[in-house]
């Protein structure tokens, strides 16, 4: 058996022999979904034929049962490639799924959900964010869950339900008790996207472009969706509860995606700065202006990188809740510089950059939403302040 090291230089390995592919990745950007899925699924029966899928997934379930910090670094080395996590099996939201419903789930919901989610036989989404109300405030919601009998009757509008498209089963974020305090009224629920009354109204266009299957957001309707009780996760009421617990680790997840994605940009450009002639044998890296792009982009990267492992520290040490400060931080501050060092990259390839001949489009139309979602820069801003300021005596009155 690998110990966690091993394991994380042969994923390393597999990223930059095998996915680091410019045919597939154009394809992947350009192509529907649907087309380049038959070579990503030969890509995932390799992984799990060398031992290495699902990395963050209990043994039991067929995974590698990374430690949380080596997982957080297996997550960087993904990141590298749009589809990184999707062939290893550790793509949002599926991930935060499978973490929910092994710490969560009843025993029958893990033989019916869990089980076939780690094998990747299915895929899931989670459906939270309502159009009529601000996501920032996720206590403020109108999709209800009506008890009857045995059964909940659910009624809802959600949008930016990501990976709806091809998905077997949804995670529903719902009210359940309106007249309970506010961070107890509403219940996680899953739901099959088979069942009478779920409608997926569109996949929502995104900077230009809809797609189809994994990589997508849609707008959803529930109406009069009916479900047995025992498919709620936990007890009526946590989902407050729960949905924090997993935007915890998912922040670490995502900020160490986003640190692979830099350092591919930081890679790209720097290949590009010496072979790009500006006239013969002068290449674009004699420039002190193209020099400074990449030891700012250096710089910045690495910072990040130290606060995002901070952070996940901190949650293996202290827990979710003790770690918030920590979170929020590296959550705003991550985004900001996955912005900054795509819009370099960019730069210094020219018009090469805006192309799709290389993925740095891609990842700066797709990624400028990493300051919105899982809570926008202001929020986590706010948090990180308000702590700051109480120590000043700041919110006592
Ligand atoms: C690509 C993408 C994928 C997503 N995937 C999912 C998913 O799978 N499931 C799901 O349920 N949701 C998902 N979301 C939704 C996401 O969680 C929300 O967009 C996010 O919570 C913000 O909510 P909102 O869009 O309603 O913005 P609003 O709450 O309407 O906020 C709008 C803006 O107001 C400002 N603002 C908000 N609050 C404050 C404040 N307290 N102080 C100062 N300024 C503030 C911010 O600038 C913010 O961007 C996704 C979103 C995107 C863009």
């Amino acid at each position: 058996m690998d110990t966690p090291s091993d394991a994380l230089a042969r994923i390393r390995a597999f990223v930059s022999e095998r996915l680091l592919d410019a045919t597939l990745e154009r394809d992947f950007i350009t192509l529907p979904f649907r087309e380049v899925q038959p070579r990503l699924d030969a890509l995932r029966a390799e992984v799990k034929s060398l031992g290495l899928w699902a990395p963050q997934v209990p043994r039991s379930l067929g995974g590698l049962e990374l430690p949380f910090l080596t997982f957080a670094r297996v997550g960087e080395a993904l990141g590298q490639s749009p589809f990184g996590h999707y062939v290893f099996n550790c793509q949002a939201p599926d991930s935060g799924n499978m973490e929910l419903l092994h710490a969560h789930g009843s025993a029958a919901q893990k033989v019916q959900w869990l089980e076939p989610l780690a094998r990747g036989d299915i895929r899931s989404c989670f459906a939270m964010t309502e159009p009529g109300h601000a996501g920032s405030n996720p206590v403020f919601m109108s999709s209800r869950a009506i008890r009857d009998g045995d059964d909940y009757v659910i009624d809802g509008h959600k949008w930016f339900t990501s990976g709806a498209d091809g998905a077997a089963f949804t995670i529903i974020m719902v009210v359940t008790d309106p007249d309970a305090p506010p961070h107890a009224r509403a219940s996680q629920v899953i739901v099959p996207m088979d069942a009478p009354g779920v409608t997926r109204v569109r996949n929502i266009s995104v900077m230009g472009h809809a797609g189809d299957g994994w990589p997508t957001h849609s707008e959803m309707r529930f109406d009069g969706v009916r479900v047995p009780v025992t498919n709620r996760i936990g007890d009526e009421g946590a989902g407050f509860a729960l949905a924090q617990e997993r935007l915890g680790p998912g922040r670490i997840h995502h900020g160490m995606r986003w640190l692979g994605i830099c350092e591919r940009a930081i890679d790209l450009s720097c290949r590009y700065a010496v072979s790009r002639e500006l006239s013969p044998g002068h290449p674009l890296a004699e420039q002190q202006a193209v020099q400074h792009m990449l030891a700012d982009s250096r710089a910045e990267v690495d910072a990040a990188r130290l606060l995002v492992l901070d952070a996940a520290q901190q949650i293996d040490a202290n827990g979710v809740h003790a770690s918030r400060d920590a979170v929020s931080t590296l959550k705003f501050f991550v985004a900001g510089v996955l912005q900054r060092v795509l819009d370099r990259a960019i730069q210094v390839h020219g018009a090469l950059g805006v192309t799709d001949d290389t993925p740095l489009a891609f990842w700066y139309r797709h990624e400028r939403a990493a300051r919105i979602y899982d809570g926008p820069d202001e929020v986590h801003k706010t948090v990180v302040a308000k702590r700051m300021l109480k120590a000043y005596g700041f919110g006592a009155r």
